[in-house]
């Protein structure tokens, strides 16, 4: 469903994105992990292109994505992302912000769209906050609320980049949980955690990245039992 082939990427001087070849496959969820400055969080964009690419492709359910154009607007909308910050409509009330692009982008009947926003918000169990201004919700609400708002383009795959770093401890769950949930039902994901229990409970596969590639992928056992690169084994003892 995602493929990225022989992507490469470069800020200035500075390799980001090291021939990345990854393939996801549909209902697949996988985990990407690493040290910071990896390039955990460039793959992701690129993938929703709010980073271009030097060389390689990117294909989401067989099509390339090109660099811009109509084309490339309704790709984006088949990639729903959730980012660390919390980057909901401050303006608007949160079942608006669950609404506003299905009524802008997909052309939805407002009541349909408040329905089916209604039940999204439900199913993340937000649903009596509708009415509320984002600031008057709680961190980990408030990123259920995007899971939501994500969810109700009906994209194709959802990109998690870490979603629950900037939640104070206690909020952690609530969000991990609703991304559980997601995977079982069947939901393609890609997600950069530093959230090891999630990564065993529910990742299918985990990639491991540093300094710009791909070094190791297997399953969540592979991985934490048996790291075959001294790096994954420097990482995996800093964090375990
Ligand atoms: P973290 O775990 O800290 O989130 P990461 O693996 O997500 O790290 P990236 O954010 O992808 O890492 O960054 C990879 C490298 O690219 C870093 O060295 C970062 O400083 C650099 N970088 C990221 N965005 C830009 C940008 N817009 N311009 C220049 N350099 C950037
Ligand atoms: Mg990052």
């Amino acid at each position: 469903l995602v493929e990225l082939e022989h992507v490469e990427k470069h800020f200035g001087n500075l390799h980001v994105l090291k021939d990345i070849n990854l393939k996801v496959k549909k209902g697949e969820v996988l985990v990407i992990v690493g040290p910071s400055g990896s390039g955990k969080s460039t793959m992701c964009r690129t993938i929703n292109r709010l980073e271009t690419i030097d060389s390689g492709v990117i294909r989401i359910d067989g099509q390339a994505l090109p660099q811009e154009g109509k084309q490339l607007a309704q790709l984006r909308a088949e990639v729903g992302m959730v980012f660390q910050s919390f980057n909901l409509f401050a303006n608007k009330t949160i079942l608006d912000n669950v609404t506003l692009a299905p009524i802008k982008v997909r052309g939805m009947d407002k009541m349909a769209a408040e329905r089916e926003a209604m039940d999204l918000l439900a199913r993340v169990g937000v649903d009596s906050q509708a009415e509320k201004m984002p600031s008057q919700l709680s961190g980990g609400q408030q990123q259920r609320v995007a899971i939501a708002r994500a969810l109700a383009m009906h994209p194709k795959v959802m990109l998690f980049d870490e979603p629950t770093s900037a939640l104070d401890p206690e909020m952690v769950n609530e969000v991990l949980d609703v991304m559980v949930e997601l995977a079982k039902e069947g939901m393609t994901m890609l997600c950069v955690t530093h959230e090891m229990g999630f990564a065993r409970k529910a990742a299918d596969r985990i990639v491991f990245m540093a300094d710009g590639q791909i070094l190791e992928e297997g399953t969540p056992d592979e991985f934490f039992e048996h790291p075959k690169t001294e790096r994954a084994k420097d990482f995996l003892s800093k964090i375990l």
